[in-house]
């Protein structure tokens, strides 16, 4: 399972109710913060979710209403020293914008007590941990070098109780072996196989999550089959020569994107404040009926084919 919890849903500048995007991906003991508008260091604190282990931030894009939080949390993350490292992983522009935001302006002149590591993202793998990896992939914007992030598990077979209860295999590490792909032998002498216990190979539980985004026929490899997709609604289709001159897409556009690419679940978020909600949340539905537009605060536990709000 992954967990996303919305911090900051607004697009451009905040709203009363919503603040400038951020998010955080939980998945066990890993988190990973994804872009960090201006107020995400409060947000964060709001959410309960607190700053413990939040060492890995992930950039979609270098426009300011994603990266100017990271000026107030990396100043704190430093001055309390809670934590020995962090990454930022982002595009290269991004990261020259952070750079100047960090070392022109927030640690000028300041040796940081806390290491700063900068990850140029370029397409494919950038963590791959126990049972699952995180990859990124290209996104048109406005502005170059924007990526988008999968979060996937390894693919696997599952473990068939019913079977194991019918062969007689006691609980113990046996079943972890079998799991693993190993055969064992019983204290009875019985050699098992894992064919005898595995079902058939199933596709690992899959998010996707794509900041702003000015098309979307680029998008649908990335997004197939994903049990949930993130990604902007700044427009809707009454305005939509202005989604085009922005390099943003329309709530239909992001509906559109969900269907062609057999999602289980759309999760909007950058929304305007020039909309209402409920008519974002129509004009999508209308084309995809498996959405939600994300409030701040709001959490999602995505499974295998559901995405359910907690
Ligand atoms: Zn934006
Ligand atoms: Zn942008």
């Amino acid at each position: 399972m992954f967990e996303i919890v919305f911090l900051g849903t607004s697009a451009s500048a905040p709203s009363v109710q919503r603040g400038l995007t951020s998010q955080v991906v939980l998945r066990g003991e890993h988190r990973f913060l994804i872009d960090a508008g201006e107020g995400t260091q409060r947000q964060i604190l709001k959410s309960g979710l607190g700053f413990k282990r939040l060492d890995r931030i992930l950039i979609t894009h270098g426009h300011l209403d994603h990266i100017l939080g990271l000026g107030g949390l990396i100043s704190t993350f430093v001055r309390w020293e809670t934590m020995d490292k962090i990454l930022i992983a982002g595009g290269k522009s991004a990261l020259d914008r952070i750079r100047d935001l960090l070392f022109g302006v927030v640690l000028k002149g300041k040796y940081p007590p806390v290491e700063i590591t900068f990850q140029d993202l370029e397409s494919g793998v950038i963590f791959e941990e126990d049972d699952f990896t995180v990859t990124a992939f290209p996104v048109y914007h406005r502005t170059p070098d924007c990526f988008g992030f999968v979060f996937e598990e390894f693919s696997r077979r599952p473990f068939l109780p019913e079977k194991a209860k019918a062969l007689k295999i006691p609980p113990g590490a046996w079943r972890g072996e079998l799991v693993n792909g190993n055969p064992v032998t019983l204290p009875d002498g019985r050699r098992i196989d894992p064919e005898m216990v595995l079902g058939e190979m199933q596709a690992g539980i899959k998010l996707v999550h794509v900041g702003d985004a000015g098309r979307t026929d680029n998008l649908v490899e990335f997004a197939q089959g994903a049990d949930a997709l993130v990604i902007e609604a700044t427009y809707l289709e009454t305005e939509k020569d202005l989604a085009e001159q922005f390099g943003h897409l329309t709530a239909n556009q992001a509906g559109e994107l969900a269907k062609e690419a057999g999602v289980g679940t759309l999760l909007l978020t950058h929304i305007s404040r020039r909309y209402r909600e409920d008519q974002v949340l129509e004009e999508a539905r209308a084309v995809f009926p498996e959405v939600y537009v994300a409030r701040d605060f709001d959490r999602f536990q995505v499974k295998r084919g559901e995405c359910v709000k907690v």
